[in-house]
């Protein structure tokens, strides 16, 4: 996708500080971060959101919540605690339409979210 901003910053055209890379998915701090850990797994794959999933994607999607944990694990809040979620579309405060998982952690996340 020629004006997504992922898109653009997997394929090197806008900078972005990457954790992780693989074949199928990078691993971004976020710019604004909401926590002491807050990054994006982003796949590599243009996908607007979780509306437009299909069951092609599942290996996919397994890799991003996996790499989450795996995340969460190397900053040593697997135990503590940690939040992977996506949000989508509007009343989630969606953003950017192409599919990342928020990993937060390193304070209390308050529940029900705001
Ligand atoms: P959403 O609101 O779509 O769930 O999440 C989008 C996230 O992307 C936000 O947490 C926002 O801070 C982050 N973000 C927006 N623009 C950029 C950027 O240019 N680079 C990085 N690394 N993160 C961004
Ligand atoms: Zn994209």
């Amino acid at each position: 996708m020629s004006d997504c901003l992922f898109c653009k910053i997997i394929a090197g055209e806008i900078p972005g500080t990457f954790v992780y890379q693989d074949d199928r998915l990078v691993v971004l701090k976020d710019i604004n971060p909401q926590a002491p850990l807050h990054v994006l797994v982003i796949p590599r794959k243009h996908i607007a959101s979780l509306n437009e999933l299909t069951a092609d994607d599942d290996a996919l999607v397994g890799s991003l919540f996996r790499r989450a944990a795996a995340l969460a694990r190397e900053h040593g809040y697997d135990q503590r605690g940690y939040r992977a979620v996506f949000n989508t579309n509007r009343e989630a405060g969606q953003t950017v339409f192409h599919l990342h998982l928020h990993v937060l952690a390193g304070r209390g996340l308050n529940w029900p979210p705001g």
